[in-house]
């Protein structure tokens, strides 16, 4: 029988995605013309949602908009998108957040010194484009050690690492530990965010102490993946929930064996489906399941901030 709900010391929204968020819906609000976000503003379907029901338009492609207000979304795009839309007459207000736009300014910095950049990260994901669209004849995406180690010799190149910033910091220690024993010379900048170490780090806490961890995030969400993959390596149960909607009873039925469960949360992910999730496993458990909260967030409830 479930008897304890117990919640990740750091989870959901992070920085850069509240940010994201605040840009948009004030340009909405204050925007007399048609707004249209370009790709998801961030990987959340409820989000993404909420915005499509206020009017703002959606967008893939720079091609598929020709007026009004365009707003790059917390993953960042190539200038060349910012050129093409500016060059339509299209006002550009620019969300990404600004440990991605870090990553442009490494780059741009050691690639003016003739550096190649090697980035580990995923190869289609929006945040990977935007990097690669600032300096596309320097840089190779790689994705695997595999990929790697199929690189050229290189070894009179001046080479630097960077890394996307929601990749699975134990994944990244192997690569750079495999770059180094390929090129001693390379630079590592490992440009993995802070609110990605801490969700990864709370989770790996939380992971040995439940029987099942539920990840509450888009399944388009990279880092809502990861931390249900690290969670799943740890206690064996690690999934990922889009919402409430989505927990099986016989999760927690009689029999199993779960009692109790971890909740963690993609820095993607509203706090309101967090609480849905919560309210949703109190109910299943006849009420009888107790919710432990993060010491940070307790400490603020009796502050009453
Ligand atoms: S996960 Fe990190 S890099 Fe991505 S939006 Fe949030 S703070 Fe920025």
């Amino acid at each position: 029988m479930l008897k304890q709900i117990i919640i990740a010391r750091h989870h959901g929204f992070c920085m850069g995605v509240k940010r994201a968020i605040n840009i948009a819906e004030e340009t909405s609000a204050n925007e007399t013309n048609q707004v249209t976000i370009l790709n998801e503003i961030v990987h959340n379907e409820a989000v993404v949602n909420r915005f499509k029901d206020q009017g703002v338009g959606l967008a893939k492609r720079v091609e598929d908009v020709t007026e009004g207000t365009l707003i790059i979304s917390a993953h960042g795009v190539s200038p060349l998108i910012k050129q093409q839309a500016t060059a339509k007459g299209i006002k550009v207000v620019d969300a990404t957040c600004p440990l991605v736009e870090r990553i442009y300014e490494i780059i741009l910095r050691v690639v003016k010194r003739g550096y190649h950049i090697i980035h580990f990260g995923e190869m289609h994901h929006d945040e990977t484009l935007g990097i690669v669209g600032h300096a596309p004849d320097s840089i190779t995406v790689v994705s695997t050690a595999e990929e790697i180690e199929a690189l050229p010799d290189w070894s009179d190149r001046k080479l630097g690492l960077t890394v996307q910033t929601t990749a699975h910091e134990e994944s990244f220690a192997k690569i750079e530990k495999l770059v180094k024993e390929k090129w001693p010379h390379i630079e590592i900048f490992n440009t993995i965010c802070n609110a990605t170490s801490q969700r990864q780090a709370a989770i790996m806490d939380l992971a040995p102490k439940v029987d099942m961890v539920l990840v509450v995030g888009s399944n388009t969400s990279a880092n809502s993946m990861r931390l249900a993959q690290i969670a799943d390596a740890i206690c064996g149960k690690g999934i990922l929930i889009g919402s409430a909607m989505d927990i099986k009873d016989e999760w927690i039925a009689e029999g199993t064996g779960v009692e109790k469960i971890g909740i963690s949360a993609g820095a993607s992910t509203p706090d309101f489906l967090v609480e849905d999730v919560i309210e949703a496993l109190v109910d299943k458990s006849g009420g009888l399941a107790q919710v432990i909260q993060p010491e940070r967030r307790r400490k603020r409830a009796q502050n009453n901030v």
